[in-house]
């Protein structure tokens, strides 16, 4: 990972599950609309209509696993931007609880 992650960052998981923090090349970095001075974006790049690879998915648990302990995130304040922005109800395309649940028991897993 290069870089810090703090709740002005967004970061991005690519494809190989490769990370990357920093903002958004285009526009103010922002990623939740009201949500960005709080949160830390997430953003699984993908083509539409394509699912995550599962290096993005194995990026991703190892990712929120280091912020979640790191800043204190309780997991359900983990969110899909669905579920912060009406406008975004593709996005991430994944059923969130179900994604949550899972997610404990990945973390539950590695104690
Ligand atoms: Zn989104």
């Amino acid at each position: 990972m290069n870089g810090v992650i703090n709740y002005k960052k967004s970061v991005w998981v690519a494809l190989n599950g490769q990370i990357q923090v920093g903002r958004k090349p285009n526009k103010n970095g922002a990623h939740a609309r009201g949500w960005n001075s709080k949160s830390i974006g997430i953003c699984l790049i993908h083509d539409k209509g394509d699912k995550f690879t599962f290096p993005q998915k194995r990026a991703l648990n190892n990712l929120l696993e280091e912020l979640v302990n790191k800043y204190d995130i309780p997991v359900k304040n983990i969110l899909g931007h669905c579920e912060i922005d009406k406008k975004k109800p593709d996005c991430p395309g994944i059923n969130m609880e179900v994604f949550r649940e899972n997610f404990k028991e990945f973390i539950k897993r590695r104690l």
